[in-house]
């Protein structure tokens, strides 16, 4: 140390970004700068855990000051409030360098996110929280001692620049750190016991290493005093008159006295670190309060620990409810909070999570991540990864665990069943684990919903896939001419109503083996009982292949092909769509969400094939009248209500619901008997057929 001379101040420039940033902070107003002891006590713990880390290789480390602490020292005559810690300390050029010298790569992102908007409480985030004390203070001075090196003193007043001095005289810190601010005038409320208190609880609760604070007491003492005359006032006095002894002897004097001590105000070990068998419901239930901000109770928990090649704890929250801005696109949902080693290093991590498990709330705190990793690194961290996969996992069971119990698992599912369903269109890792967790209505699930797995086992002998039929709403979907055949043969189907049903299933394809299928979609091949009734229903569609024809004639390219169905039963014909095109569902909700691009809405919308059911008395006696006659205009008429009838009973929607309210209304009046040539003259030419039995052609010729 013979270079530097006793004592003697060495001036230093900060680095122009740093100076910026000082700038920046001291001449900004920024509501919450309470957050600068946040930041010291975590670079206090920083460095605490520094030399613990270093003091696992070599214990005499430690020998310098063997406890490991942070003490809060609150001066109210001097108005300085000073942050102690035995941790590792800085050398004299770690003082340069890291107080000063050179910029952290996050101080210039610091300042644009800053002048973005960005909260002053991310600095931590950016690696250059020590300058947050300039929030609060006029001037710093940072006392250190490193086990390499003699104590030296750092002080700034910002402006530019800080100077470095070997301490001589001050009192020796043995080991560590020692920064005291100096407050601005208005900020003394932070030499206040409950404002430090209270923010360390909100802060630094996590912090696992003592935070002590130096706190004052004034006591009340009675003191014998004999020249005093008057009486001793005695509580007890009051009541036991008759000690006359007492009364008349002692005479006693009231003095107030100051008394200092330390305090331990971070009682609280981290409620992750402790063995989840010795935890209560009711300190999950105020950790998740305190954590989520949320009024109620939290529906699960998931405590658990890795271990191995790779170490974290973690806590994972189910909330009751979903928020009311799950899907606010605009608005990343991501509420796991990332410590590492006890140290709060960040909320909102995307890289922890996948987004569709955003609505789980809850704390990782890693053994392995770097304390000041930056969100870029978190990008490509191998590490986060393994966490992210084994976070997914646990999640997964923690919803297995839910459904475990009815009443529980409706409610989430009500929640989050949406979640769900993204999670199985998005991750195809777990979508099998995933589709376990479904859970739809049915033709034969009643009041209850049904997963997949239980429809396995309701499987008909010889049945091979998993039927289902996408729709708006229980209701119309229930009672579709899609569902008659398969409802016949005893075939389960299942209601999906959810939009986001369309999506999920898409993705999912097949469960346990079984595929998916559609029931409104082509290619629904049911197989038939027996031999002699192939043959009969081949003979039968034979004899429709003209009628098909006719009716592909005369709706044109409202319609791929006609042919005759297999799958209903009672209805005279449905729509059906093309196997890889989209269901009427899918129509609606690419409608309503104005999504479309038209090219591709015209693409994927337009293969619909008309499927008509030749057992249906309709379609016969169509089927009679087109043999006779191609062109005959009833054949035309019917056709087109047919067509638009089952464009509605198929899920789609009308085009032109005015000209199929006109052609029901003809039939309206049909029915009640009104004869209104005239009037329907003036109507729309392209009239209904208004016959009932189809015998009465020549009231038609009459109406054009
Ligand atoms: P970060 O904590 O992200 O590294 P800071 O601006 O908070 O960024 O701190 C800058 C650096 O100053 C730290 O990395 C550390 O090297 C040093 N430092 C700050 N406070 C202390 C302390 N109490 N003890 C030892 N070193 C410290
Ligand atoms: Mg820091």
């Amino acid at each position: 140390m013979a270079d530097v001379q006793m004592g003697e101040a060495e001036t230093f420039a900060f680095q122009a970004e740093i100076n910026q940033l000082l700038s920046l902070i001291i001449n900004t107003f920024y509501s919450n700068k309470e957050i600068f002891l946040r930041e010291l006590i975590s670079n206090a713990s920083d460095a605490l855990d520094k030399i613990r880390f270093e003091s696992l290789t070599d214990k005499s480390k430690l020998d310098a000051q063997p406890e490991l602490f942070i003490r809060i020292v609150p001066d109210k005559v001097n108005k300085t409030l000073s942050i102690i810690d035995s941790g590792i300390g800085m050398t004299k050029a770690d003082l340069v360098n890291n107080l000063g010298t050179i910029a952290r790569s996050g101080t210039k992102e610091f300042m644009e996110a800053l002048q973005a908007g960005a909260d002053v409480s991310m600095i931590g985030q950016f690696g250059v929280g020590f300058y947050s004390a300039y929030l609060v203070a006029e001037k710093v001075i940072v006392t250190t001692k490193h086990n390499d090196d003699e104590q030296y003193i750092w002080e700034s007043q910002a402006g530019g620049s800080f100077t470095v001095t070997r301490d001589v005289s001050g009192e020796p810190l043995g080991r560590g750190t020692k920064i005291t601010l100096f407050l601005k005038d208005d900020q003394v409320e932070y030499l206040e016991e409950r404002r430090i208190k209270d923010l360390v609880k909100k802060h630094s609760e996590f912090i696992s290493y003592p935070i002590y604070l130096w706190t004052e007491k004034t006591t009340e003492k009675e003191i014998s005093d004999d020249e005093d005359d008057e009486p001793k006032k005695d509580e007890e006095g009051a009541v036991e008159e008759v000690d006359e002894e007492k009364e008349t002897k002692s005479k006693k004097k009231k003095i107030k006295e100051v008394s200092h001590e330390w305090q331990l105000i971070n009682k609280q070990k981290p409620i992750w670190l402790r063995k989840p068998e010795e935890i209560t419901k009711e300190e999950y239930a105020s950790f998740y309060k305190s954590l989520t901000n949320d009024w109620e109770d939290h529906l699960a928990v998931k405590h658990f620990s890795v271990e191995g090649q790779l170490e974290f704890k973690a806590i994972l929250f189910v909330p009751k409810r979903a928020p009311f801005d799950l899907f606010d696109t605009r608005k990343k949902m991501n509420n796991i909070k990332l410590y590492v080693r006890r140290v709060f290093i960040m909320d909102n991590c995307e890289e922890l999570i996948p987004e569709y498990l955003g609505f789980v709330k809850g704390v990782v705190d890693s053994d392995d991540l770097p304390l000041n990793i930056s969100r870029e690194m978190l990008q490509q961290n191998k590490i986060l990864k393994v966490i992210r996969k084994n976070l997914v996992k646990k999640c997964i069971e923690m919803f297995n665990e839910i459904a475990e119990n009815k009443d529980d698992y409706s409610k989430f599912y009500d929640a989050f069943s949406k979640n769900l369903k993204l999670g199985i269109h998005e991750d195809s890792q777990n979508r099998a684990k995933l589709a376990d967790l479904l859970r739809y209505y049915s033709t034969k699930s009643g009041e209850e919903m049904t997963s997949l797995k239980d429809y396995v086992t309701r499987m008909k002998e010889g049945q091979k896939d998993i039927y289902y039929i996408t729709g708006e709403s229980k209701k119309a979907v229930e009672n579709s001419p899609f569902l008659e055949r398969l409802k016949k043969k005893g075939y389960e189907v299942l209601f999906m109503v959810d939009a986001i049903d369309e999506y999920a299933v898409g993705q999912l394809k097949e469960y346990d083996g079984k595929k998916l299928v559609s029931a409104t979609k082509e290619g629904l091949k049911l197989d038939e009982e027996s031999e002699e009734e192939k043959k009969k229903r081949e003979e039968k569609k034979k004899s429709f292949e003209n009628l098909c024809k006719t009716i592909k004639d005369i709706l044109g390219d409202k319609v791929e092909k006609v042919v005759v169905s297999d799958r209903i039963v009672d209805s005279p014909c449905c729509l059906v769509t093309g196997e890889y095109g989209w269901t009427a569902n899918m129509e609606r909700i690419m409608k309503a969400q104005a999504l479309r691009d038209s090219s591709m809405g015209a693409y994927m919308s337009s293969k619909k094939t008309m499927e008509i059911n030749p057992d249906n008395g309709i379609m016969e006696e169509l089927r009679k009248r087109a043999e006779v006659d191609k062109n005959d205009k009833s054949v035309k008429d019917l056709v087109m209500l047919l067509y638009e009838t089952a464009l509605l009973t198929s899920g789609f929607s009308l085009d032109d619901p005015n000209t199929f309210a006109g052609r029901i209304h003809r039939m309206l009046k049909l029915g009640l008997s009104i004869d209104e040539g005239e009037e329907v003259g003036e109507e729309d030419a392209d009239m209904p057929p208004l016959e009932e039995d189809g015998n009465e052609e020549s009231k038609m010729e009459e109406v054009d």
